[in-house]
């Protein structure tokens, strides 16, 4: 038995999206930048991916920046607005990934003032101490999610967007998370900018982009042959973008029911995970992502359970795929108050258009199991 369930670290390619990939792999060869007949094939190609990834968002295909993934957007968003700004603050979110919170530190040490804005319990981000930030000028940029990774928790961007530009700041969200599971629409969200990735949509690791209105000022991290208007340097991952493009453009036409089939799924998760003793749901509270759901154990510690979880061939993950592993309690849980014991307990069942009941039935069933025959010895976690 082999059940998936961890399509926030990574969700499976889709047969549809290889298929169109396969051509750019072998055989079609062409370099988009080429004037002869294969360039014009591949350059095409890559131009209706870019209109593609834009429809799934709501932006201009101009506004689309081809990346080698989310982490390299997030950090072409954060380090290319502050090369061109003039020093002062920048405020990123205290449960962000590591992909903004990397280049955030790294801009710290180039002499930028960055400030976390701290959540609240649920894991919202605190809007009375943004507008504080705030009213200091010198803030050049915020970076704040749209959905969060692990406990799936959406922000109203739409709201900080007004406040950050009152401010006369600019807005990047990491909309990683949100693309392909939730409407979102780029304009309307009041974003400069936006990260997407295409493997969090059943698309193929390694590519993304950032999205951005082209009045931002925004100096390259890559520079080169002046491929993606000069944002991003290299001659482009064309097998890679195609498959993006085919992967946004099915998350639209899908994403209706695949939200639907998500939601269900999840709430039945929910439902029997709620009855399990001593049992805690991290955001419960909160609008959330349809196909997450973060949750603890009263004295089980996260990683024990992922390993149970795994012998019986279900996969989950005790928090962000990029953390676990690592015996740290996740900075999005403690961020929101819990304490490391409590925090080390995560547990998040992230779901896919793949998974069926049966697979919810399974591991609510094997979480009973194991919960039921479990040593007292693993009850070291307190709450
Ligand atoms: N941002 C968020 C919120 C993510 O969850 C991830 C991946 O886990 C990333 C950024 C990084 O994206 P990529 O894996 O494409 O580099």
């Amino acid at each position: 038995m082999s059940i998936y369930l961890d399509h926030n670290a990574t969700a499976p390619l889709d047969p549809r999206v290889l298929d169109v990939m396969q051509p750019w792999l072998a055989g079609a060869h062409g370099n988009p930048a080429s004037v002869h007949k294969p360039g014009r094939a591949a350059h095409e190609a890559l131009e209706q991916a870019r209109a593609q990834v834009a429809a799934l968002v709501g932006a201009k295909p101009a506004e689309v920046i081809f990346t080698g993934g989310g982490t390299e957007a997030d950090n072409l968003a954060l380090k290319g607005v502050c090369a061109g700004a003039p020093k002062g603050r920048l405020l990123v979110g205290a449960i962000e990934h590591s992909a903004v919170l990397g280049p955030a530190d790294a801009l710290a040490k180039l002499g930028w003032e960055v400030q976390r804005l701290p959540v609240d319990g649920e894991g919202l981000y605190d809007l009375a101490a943004l507008d504080k930030i705030l009213a200091k000028s010198d803030v050049r940029l915020v970076s704040l999610m749209l959905a969060n990774n692990e406990t799936g928790v959406l922000q109203d961007v739409t709201a900080i967007a007004e406040r950050v530009h009152a401010a006369g700041a600019l807005l990047h969200s990491d909309a990683v998370q949100a693309t392909g599971k939730i409407p979102v629409d780029f304009r309307a969200s009041g974003a400069d900018l936006m990260t997407l990735s295409a493997h969090k949509l059943n698309g193929p690791r390694g590519v993304g982009a950032l999205i951005m209105d082209r009045r931002v000022d925004l100096t390259p991290l890559v520079h080169g042959g002046g491929q993606e208007q000069g944002l991003r340097g290299g001659t482009e991952n064309l097998a890679g973008i195609v498959g993006f493009g085919k992967a946004a453009a099915l998350a639209k036409a899908e994403l209706t029911q695949r939200a639907a089939h998500a939601m269900g799924l999840r709430d039945a998760l929910e439902t029997g995970v709620r009855k399990l003793p001593g049992m805690r749901i991290f955001s419960g509270a909160a609008e959330r992502l349809p196909n997450t759901l973060q949750f603890g154990i009263e004295g089980i510690d996260g990683e024990w359970l992922v390993m149970e979880l795994d012998k019986r061939g279900i996969a989950v993950s005790s928090g962000s795929a990029c953390h676990s592993g690592s015996g740290e309690p996740s900075h999005v849980l403690t961020a929101m108050g819990y304490e490391a014991a409590i925090a080390k307990g995560a547990l998040r069942i992230s779901l896919g258009f793949g998974n069926t009941v049966q697979d919810v039935e399974a591991v609510l069933k094997a979480l009973q199991e194991i919960l039921t025959a479990r040593p007292t010895k693993v009850a070291a976690v307190g709450w």
